[in-house]
């Protein structure tokens, strides 16, 4: 158990420290208007799926409630079922676009867990491939990101678009 929630330690090593003034990330991707910039697939009025900036592998997705809260029992039944649901349709969609081996799916609360962004809780959906970067490259903060983060973009935002229309 230990390693799978391990992988997106990495990306709390290596995010920059937020200034304490800075907007929540989430937060911004909840009301921008300029998705592809925050790299937000898709928003609710409850939930929301970006990219992770800081992938540990292809199609590393974060889902978010729009509300800015740090724990899961602060959550609405509508927010926590809305955040849920999303998962479950990334989680399918990025299995019909990469066609992975298996996923780390999870959520880090705190600091002392591995969160990155304390404040805004998120989930986390992690494809995985046999062969590609375990524990042991991680702690040597080697990561394998062969996509650029637009090319993850424009092939995952039309697979959103269709579900948020259907
Ligand atoms: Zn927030």
């Amino acid at each position: 158990m230990e390693v799978l929630f391990t992988p997106w330690r990495y990306s709390y090593l290596t995010s920059p420290k937020s200034e304490t003034n800075a907007e929540c990330i989430f937060c911004t991707a909840a009301k921008t208007g300029n998705p592809r910039e925050t790299l937000t697939l898709y928003r609710s009025a409850e939930a929301l799926v970006m990219l992770n900036r800081y992938p540990y592998t292809n199609g590393h997705l974060m889902v978010a409630p729009i509300a800015h809260q740090a724990r899961l029992f602060d959550s609405t039944d509508a927010s926590l079922r809305a955040l849920i649901r999303l998962t479950a349709e990334a989680q399918r969609i990025l299995s019909d676009v990469y066609h992975p081996d298996g996923f780390n799916v999870g959520m880090n609360f705190g600091q002392i867990a591995g969160a990155g962004i304390a404040d805004h809780y998120h989930m986390h959906i992690v494809p995985r491939w046999a062969g590609d970067s375990n524990f042991m490259t991680v702690t040597a903060r080697t990561r394998l990101v062969p996509e650029d983060l637009g090319v993850t973009f424009d092939k995952l935002q039309p697979y959103f678009k269709k579900t948020a229309n259907e």
